[in-house]
């Protein structure tokens, strides 16, 4: 059994209806956090136990981050994990191909879905001067790879700046804000884009496999836990060496 490492701790996890987001909310919850699961997903939502909530919508980010408060408690852990990367026959879009409307569904996804989390949940924070956030960032938004479209590159390198920038701001209110950068990850996303791609960041990945959503949720948990009391601004790779960036 893990230590309770994260008892007396609530934490908001969002995507948290499968993947690697569900495998955060059980480590967490498995270190003795409170853990309040966020998911857009109807049917993964109602199988998960988790609140139905898409992040790209504000009103309902609030409406579930008060429910949160109101059954757990403040919230004191924030993993912004929530993320999509649209493909098309399991190809990313060219940019010269790509449908507006596609590019800005991401961009209010991965990008904005984390503020509008942020923005609900940072003030309680502060005003008890405790927090832990972690963003759920990517090998991609470090380096370039061909296996994703540029608006997924572009919102997870925008989390890393995000992830600097709000660490710089809120630590003088007693809160961290570090980010994860998993590499490729065997979760239904990564499935969806075929065998292929999969053997191909293998074969460039140092420890020549793909990663797990437990390897991804512990990082979060350390990241969150008193290990990491003095660790801030930070994405930390969870990678098997891939890109090394
Ligand atoms: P996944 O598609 O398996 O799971 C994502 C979950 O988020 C799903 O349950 C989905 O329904 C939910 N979700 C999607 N849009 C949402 C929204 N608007 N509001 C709330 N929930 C929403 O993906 P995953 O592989 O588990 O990825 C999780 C996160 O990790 C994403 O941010 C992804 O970009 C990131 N990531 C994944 C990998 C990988 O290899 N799998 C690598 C790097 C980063």
């Amino acid at each position: 059994m893990a230590a309770a490492t994260h008892a007396g701790r609530v934490a908001v996890v969002t995507g948290a209806g499968r993947g690697i987001g569900a495998a955060i909310a059980a480590e967490l919850a498995a270190r003795g956090a409170r853990v309040a699961a966020l998911e857009a997903d109807p049917a993964l939502a109602a199988a998960a136990g988790a609140i139905l909530c898409d992040v790209a919508d504000r009103a309902a980010v609030d409406a579930a981050c008060a429910r949160v408060e109101a059954e757990l408690g403040p919230v004191d852990i924030l993993v912004n994990n929530a993320g999509i990367s649209p493909k098309h026959d399991g190809k990313a879009a060219p940019v010269q191909e790509m449908d507006p409307a596609e590019w800005d569904r991401v961009l209010a996804v991965n990008l904005t879905g984390a503020w509008n989390l942020i923005r609900r949940l940072s003030p309680g924070m502060v005003a008890r001067r405790r927090g832990w956030i972690v963003n759920q960032s990517s090998i991609a938004g470090k380096a370039y790879t061909p296996i994703v479209a540029c608006h997924y590159a572009a919102t997870k390198a925008a989390l890393i700046g995000l992830t600097r920038h709000l660490a710089g701001e809120l630590g003088p209110h007693g809160i961290t804000v570090n980010a994860v950068a998993p590499g490729r990850i065997a979760t239904p996303m990564v499935a969806a884009a075929g065998g292929a791609t999969n053997a191909a960041v293998v074969a460039e990945t140092p420890l020549r496999r793909l990663g797990t959503p437990e390897e991804v949720a512990r990082a979060v948990c350390f990241l969150t836990g008193p290990d990491a009391a003095f660790v801030t601004g930070q994405t930390l790779d969870v990678a098997g060496g891939w890109m090394m960036t």
